[in-house]
């Protein structure tokens, strides 16, 4: 475990040192944990994380059950069915990938009545790519509003993936393009409760140019685990 505690470390001080060159608030650390096995996510809560993200209900659930014991704020970052916002709703703090009205819905009418609302991110696919889930620009607002005024739901911002590539300049547009979309968010909502006040945007490889633009929480994978296992769930 000794590369996971160089590699948390690491991870941290990228964030404070871009952070503090850009006088800006760091950015809150999501661990993204998909792929990696429950012992991972233990060695890294015992170095202080607490904010872990899954992508995959059936391997949550599983990981969720070893690691009970753990006070664990679970965030799910993943495309999410119908057919698994039940489960979602029950077992998680955050959904950052929402973006339809109706999975909206469901998560607000499934939200159990004894925790707090869910918070939740609205996914845009901002670099308009065929392959990524996500609103466009144009239908975000309307979305926006109906989904403030879900009972069960808190809608906390905006989640994006751009484009991958080893342009950091083009990179930062793209999420220089989503904050701007988060204030256009917030005027649209403003007299409404909603707290928006997330930006979850920036990976492993562009997490620099993710906080220049104003990113408050980054999800981070491999920087922090290593690569991703083929199948965390039935060893072989
Ligand atoms: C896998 C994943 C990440 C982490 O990506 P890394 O490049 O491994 O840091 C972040 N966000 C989402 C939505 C993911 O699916």
């Amino acid at each position: 475990m000794i590369d996971l505690e160089q590699r948390y470390f690491s991870v941290r001080q990228r964030i404070s040192t871009t952070a503090q060159q850009l006088k800006q608030d760091q950015p809150c650390l999501l661990a993204v944990s998909k792929k990696h096995p429950a012992d991972a996510i233990r060695a890294l809560f015992q170095l202080g994380q607490r904010q872990f993200g899954e992508n995959y209900w059936q391997e949550a659930e599983e990981k969720m059950q070893q690691l009970q014991d753990l006070d664990i704020e679970w965030h799910f970052i993943g495309p999410l069915q119908s057919n698994k916002t039940r489960a979602v709703a029950a077992n998680f703090a955050w959904v950052h990938s929402v973006d339809r009205e109706k999975i909206a819905q469901r998560l607000s009418d499934q939200r159990p009545a004894g925790l707090a609302p869910l918070n939740v991110c609205l996914q845009v696919n901002i670099d308009d790519e065929d392959s990524k889930s996500g609103v466009t620009p144009e239908q975000l607002l309307p979305l926006a509003r109906k989904i403030s005024g879900l009972p069960r739901l808190s809608l906390r911002g905006l989640m994006c993936i751009p484009r991958a590539g080893n342009d950091p300049a083009q990179q930062q547009r793209a999420f220089q393009r989503l904050a701007q979309l988060q204030a256009d968010m917030k005027s649209e909502l403003r007299g409404s409760n909603s707290a928006v006040d997330t930006l979850s945007m920036g990976m492993s490889a562009d997490l620099e140019p993710a906080i220049a633009a104003g990113s408050t929480l980054v999800r981070i994978g491999t920087a922090l685990f290593g690569d991703r296992q083929k199948n965390v769930t039935n060893p072989s």
